[in-house]
């Protein structure tokens, strides 16, 4: 069981959460279920525990920012055990270092490596409620990691399959995977089911319900996911065996929902959009080999994601302009790097822009159906939303529009591909 910073946030939530992890361990009909929970920061505590290294040090060493931030689990871990305690179950707190949780040495953005967990498993097996806070790990070296933000779906995950659960619930405060962020779209639907492929694009394109790497840990080593909320009202009556949450399932599983009428194929599974991007230009870029790998390599060797790429056809003179995305948090540093390197590439401006937003639109329909695309620009242009870029893959098309029209976009997009639903 996971809980988000939401289901976390406060002494009476913490309540709520104990209850709902104390009804799942009683099990039912007197088979008790061996659990263990992961447990985010409190809604909001690691955004001001980031603001505090920001004010200590902008040029703060990743190690020491990774100590700080890692705190706020650990007090949610420490405080969810303390209530199951109050209920009269045994649990204990289970911080990275003490599993131990595995990661690589990057600080802040570390993946788990492995977890081995002989004494735990056997405190499980005893009975004793596992509570361990998610986000945080621990490096070769010993030192605290954190794994980027929104990490703890991923510890769940990866504890999930370390101690070989039968299920990985992530409680949060929506009911489920909708067809789009419903905070955004009053008319988005829950959705029953979604493929591991489906999700794994839905995240990596901005629907933050489940992080990235989560999905893909729990595709590679064949996690069974649930995203459930813990806002219930009677935990009692609503049990998360009951699977009345989203269920992230392979391709196999939804093929056999969709025989049994469980499930409808659509074109198009869901639409996503990602605010935190930026967009460069660089103009009149010589049009021979080696340009583009001039760009690029710097980028990459200081760890910088670039996204989407596009590079112009050559004018007359052998120029190009060339086009891409990164995170707006590494703008600046991007920027730098190619300003020093203006002469070895050769380009004439940079131009950049952080008013950008990124509409996806996922669904492995699109495999086998033509018009996709072309139902996603007709829409937009209707609306008279100018697309900036494009990018597509096997299952996604993605476009970039100014940042001003992002919920109207995705709302436009959700009608044109029949996803509202009805009253
Ligand atoms: P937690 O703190 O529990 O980890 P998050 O805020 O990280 O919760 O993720 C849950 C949020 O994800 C929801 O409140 C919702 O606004 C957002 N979201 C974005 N896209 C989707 C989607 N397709 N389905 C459900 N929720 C979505
Ligand atoms: N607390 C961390 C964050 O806010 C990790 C998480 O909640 O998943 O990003
Ligand atoms: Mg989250």
């Amino acid at each position: 069981m996971k809980f988000g910073g939401t289901s976390m946030a406060g002494t009476e939530r913490i309540r709520r959460v104990a209850g709902l992890v104390r009804a799942q361990a009683a099990g039912k009909g007197g088979a008790r279920n061996e659990v263990a929970v992961v447990v985010s920061a409190m809604a909001g505590e690691t955004d001001r525990l980031i603001n505090f290294c920001r004010e200590a040090n902008p040029l703060h060493d990743p190690a020491e920012y990774d100590v700080v931030v890692a705190s706020g689990e650990q007090v949610t871990s420490g405080l969810l055990a303390l209530t199951l305690q109050s209920l009269g179950e045994r649990a204990r707190s289970w911080l990275g270092w003490q599993i131990p949780v595995r990661t690589v040495q990057s600080h802040a953005k570390a993946r788990v490596e492995a977890i081995e967990a002989p004494e735990m498993l056997e405190t499980l097996k005893q009975g004793e409620i596992a509570v361990i806070p998610g986000f945080q790990g621990v490096s070769q070296d010993g030192r605290v990691t954190t794994m980027g933000r929104g990490g703890s779906d991923t510890s769940a995950v990866a504890v999930a399959a370390a101690i070989g659960a039968d299920r990985c619930d992530i409680y949060t405060d929506v009911d489920g995977v909708y067809t789009t962020d419903p905070r955004i779209v009053a008319k988005a639907r829950k959705l029953k089911a979604v493929t591991y492929e489906e999700m794994l694009e839905l995240a990596s394109v901005g629907a933050k319900v489940l992080q990235t790497r989560s999905v893909s840990l729990a595709m590679k080593a064949g996690v069974r996911l649930q995203v459930l909320s813990s806002f219930v009202e009677d935990s009692a009556n609503a049990s998360a065996d009951d699977l009345l949450g989203t269920l992230i399932v392979s391709e196999e599983e939804m093929d056999q929902m969709v025989e049994k009428g469980l499930m409808e194929r659509q074109l198009v599974t869901g639409i996503a959009h990602d605010k935190t991007e930026a967009k460069v230009i660089l103009t009149r870029v010589p049009d021979k080999p080696g340009a583009v790998a001039h760009i690029f390599e710097p980028l990459a060797d200081a760890s910088i994601n670039v996204d989407m790429i596009i590079q112009n056809v050559g004018r007359d003179k052998g120029e190009t302009d060339v086009t891409f995305t990164v995170p707006q948090a590494d703008l600046a540093r991007a920027q730098a790097l190619l300003e020093d390197r203006r002469d070895l590439i050769g380009f004439n401006r940079i131009i950049t822009d952080s008013q950008i937003a990124k509409i996806s639109v996922v669904g492995v329909g699109m495999k086998s159906h033509a018009g996709v695309a072309s139902t996603m620009f007709r829409a937009l242009s209707d609306r008279g939303i100018n697309i900036q870029a494009i990018s597509t893959s096997e299952i996604k098309v993605s476009v970039l529009i100014d940042e001003d029209e992002t919920e109207l976009a995705v709302r436009v997009l959700h009608t044109a591909y029949g996803l509202d639903a009805v009253e």
